[in-house]
């Protein structure tokens, strides 16, 4: 069976030997004579499973005590709320920095919920950079700044934090979570749908800092109060099991090949194969400013659509998949998650090389 490399946004390319692991043990999971699908999720196999997957998931990132581990659902989408839900509760402002799409959309949320100041945004230029940090004026009594750390539409990162004193950094680190080393002592809060570096989608991990639980608005319904799940260890009702189980054997995965440090050395080094090409190629070129450019998403453009359109058959045909822009942006995007093979990349590059040369 032959499978493609799979450059999707996400859902994305999980580790081959994750899906392996979870087909040997799919009818049967470990003698209990059931698959984890269709377990109870207050029986002991698996709460050894939950709790197993929260001591990975710490030890990869380094997760001291003073923050709790939250498996939820919803989706990122759902942080937009539940975030300034539970944490707009002094001066009911937050400071956002606009860097694209998503962070937009967790703008507009606050807003039902309290003041969100946009204090920088990129978007002056199609969101192609990162705001400078430097001087950014924070409102000293916002009740936290809110980031997108990685923009997966536009292919930008944030390469450095901004400093917010004391008052707490919030994060949408969806496409860019265990993508590279993490100081978590750094965020009040990090948030992060499962689909890309976690595992199958239905499954957002939270990440907060535990002196921020417990002064939820009045409004919040029960399902978004964190204090809900933290109480009751993400078991208040019946968790996304399976996925937290998938994500369980992504966490060990990273452990048996060196974390989020090796993680990180392999990203950059995909990264930078397919940067590389790019700004030596007359036919395709990025259009991220090199400093703020993604790890995990690289946009890339041709000079018209036909073109784009006629490589992207080509490419599909040759077994690469999911590489169309997204459709608010065009063109094209290859989006390499720690699953994604060096080999895929560099497959991908002489692909597109072989291209530029029948094209020019
Ligand atoms: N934030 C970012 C940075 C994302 O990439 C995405 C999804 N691609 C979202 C939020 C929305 O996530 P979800 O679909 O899990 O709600």
């Amino acid at each position: 069976m032959a499978r493609v490399y799979n450059f999707s946004a996400g859902p994305s390319m999980l580790p081959e030997p994750v899906l392996k692991k979870a087909a040997e043990e799919m009818l049967d999971y470990k003698g209990s004579g059931q698959s984890v699908m269709e377990m109870s999720h207050r029986s002991p196999e698996y709460e050894g499973i939950i709790k197993g997957a929260e001591a990975s998931l710490r030890t990869v990132m380094g997760i001291p005590d003073n923050y709790a581990v939250l498996f939820l659902q919803g989706g990122a989408s759902s942080q937009f709320a539940m975030v300034p839900l539970n944490l707009l509760n002094k001066s009911k402002k937050a400071d956002f920095i606009n860097t694209g799409t998503w962070s937009k959309k967790a703008i507009s949320e606050a807003k039902r919920y309290g003041t969100a100041n946009v204090v920088a945004t990129s978007e002056d230029k199609n969101f192609s950079y990162i705001p400078k940090l430097d001087g950014l004026k924070f409102s000293p009594d916002a009740d936290y700044v809110h980031i997108t750390t990685n923009n997966t539409i536009e292919g930008t990162k944030f390469s450095a934090l901004p400093n917010t004193g004391a008052v707490p950094l919030v994060a949408d680190m969806s496409s860019n979570i265990l993508s590279e080393r993490m100081d978590v002592t750094r965020f009040g809060l990090i948030y992060a749908g499962a689909q890309k570096n976690i595992g199958p989608a239905g499954l957002t991990v939270v990440i907060v800092r535990k002196d921020l639980i417990g002064n939820a608005q009045p409004i919040t319904p029960v399902m978004f109060n964190y204090k809900t799940h933290v109480d009751e260890a993400s078991m208040y009702n019946t968790p996304p099991c399976y996925a937290i189980y998938i994500a369980k054997l992504v966490f060990e995965w990273m452990l048996e090949n060196g974390g989020a440090a090796a993680m990180e050395t392999v990203n950059k080094q995909k990264a930078a194969m397919l940067y590389d090409y790019l700004d030596n190629s007359k036919l395709f070129k990025s259009p991220v400013v090199k400093e703020d450019r993604s790890l995990m998403n690289i946009p890339f453009v041709s000079p018209s659509e036909d073109i784009d359109k006629k490589f992207l058959k080509a490419v599909g045909a040759a077994g690469f998949v999911n590489l169309k822009g997204h459709r608010s942006v065009g063109g094209m995007r290859a989006s390499i998650y720690n699953a994604m093979p060096v080999d895929g990349v560099k497959k991908l590059v002489e692909f597109m090389k072989r291209f530029e040369t029948e094209n020019a």
